[in-house]
């Protein structure tokens, strides 16, 4: 297939695809499931050379979007419910914060008997059924039409359910932000969590993510989730490699093809805090029992985010929410 990437597909499937809107009512995303308007990428490892441009372009585009948090915090009860601080140490690239939504990880593999070092850029995956949206119980996480995953920051109270959730441990929280401020600063929450949103701004204007656009080796490409995944599986065939993301969590919108196993690649990874896996997820919310519980949380979600907007116990962000209003 030809490369879908850049301005040739970005001005039309991309903006159509950003005005699509997520649904007033916090349904969970399982509800939806996969749809016709969602858009994966396609990130080609074996070409990336580890410049560290889509990570600067990723904190310079999203700088807008970054919290800036009321010091000191307050005293939390009980006093195991921990703080985050990241604010003093914004400049931290090498793992996932809220300051750093995107990070190059490496490894160093054998291919065809040489050593080599595999860089990975690493973000949030956006699951097409996210537990992180699923199982939000105030409905802050939700999943766009277009297969975004989005942390509504004016909504999130910062329990951090999402990243218990997540397979991969993605979203990173700070304190001293958002709503819990003004709802129970003491005994509730704890500040906001952060990942990367896929420049949801940017497609809703017919832009490419910033990531995207700042590769000088066109590592990512974006578009229709089915042709991305025929476009992985037919470049993982060109250079006898693999793909990851397809099958991993039920699928996700970020599909990775590797000139090695992932096997292999994970093995050599760095892991840690902030500092995903490649291992092998089943499908975490395929189980009725969770599925259920997702959809009684529903109702909840919605008198949270309504209880919020009537009280006006957010702050007003920088960020746009006009598609969930
Ligand atoms: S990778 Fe984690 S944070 Fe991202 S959409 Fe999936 S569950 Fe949510
Ligand atoms: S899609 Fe946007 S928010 Fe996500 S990693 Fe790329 S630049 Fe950052
Ligand atoms: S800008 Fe492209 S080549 Fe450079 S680290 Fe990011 S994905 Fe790799």
């Amino acid at each position: 297939m030809g490369k879908i990437s850049r301005r040739s597909f970005i001005k039309g499937s991309l903006a159509a695809a950003g005005a699509l809107s997520v649904s007033a009512a916090p349904l969970p995303a399982s509800a939806k499931g996969i749809g016709p308007g969602e858009l994966a990428t396609m990130l080609d490892i074996g070409k990336c050379i580890g410049c560290g441009a889509c990570v600067e372009a990723c904190r310079d585009s999203n700088e807008h979007k970054f919290p800036e948090p009321d010091k000191p915090f307050p005293k939390m009860y009980p006093p195991r419910v921990k703080t985050a601080d990241w604010s003093d140490k914004r400049d931290i690239d090498d793992r996932l914060t809220p300051y750093n939504w995107l990070f190059i990880q490496y490894a160093d593999v054998e291919i065809n008997g040489e050593q080599t070092t595999i860089t990975v850029p690493r973000r949030c995956m956006h699951c097409t059924n996210p537990p992180c949206a699923d199982l939000c119980p105030f409905g802050a996480a939700r999943k766009l039409k277009n297969g975004i995953t989005r942390i509504h920051p004016d909504i999130c109270l910062g329990g951090a359910k999402c990243k218990l959730v997540c397979p991969w441990d993605i979203p990173e929280r700070q304190t001293g932000v958002g709503p819990y401020l003004q709802v129970l600063p003491n005994f509730a929450g704890n500040g906001v969590m952060f990942k990367c949103d896929r420049c949801y701004d940017l497609i809703e204007q017919g832009e490419l993510p910033a990531c995207i656009e700042a590769c000088p080796e066109d590592v990512q490409t974006i578009g229709p989730r089915d042709e991305i995944i025929a476009a992985a599986y037919a470049r993982a065939e060109e250079i006898n490699g693999y793909v990851y993301g397809d099958k991993e969590n039920g699928g996700t919108n970020t599909i990775y093809v590797s000139p090695v196993p992932f096997d292999v690649l994970n093995e050599a990874l760095e892991k840690g805090p902030g500092m995903p896996h490649m291992a092998p997820v089943p499908d975490s919310m395929a189980h009725a029992d969770t599925l259920a519980k997702a959809m009684i949380l529903a109702p909840i979600a919605g008198l949270a985010a309504g209880f919020i907007k009537f009280t006006g116990g957010a702050k007003p962000s920088s960020q746009s929410n006009k598609e969930e209003s």
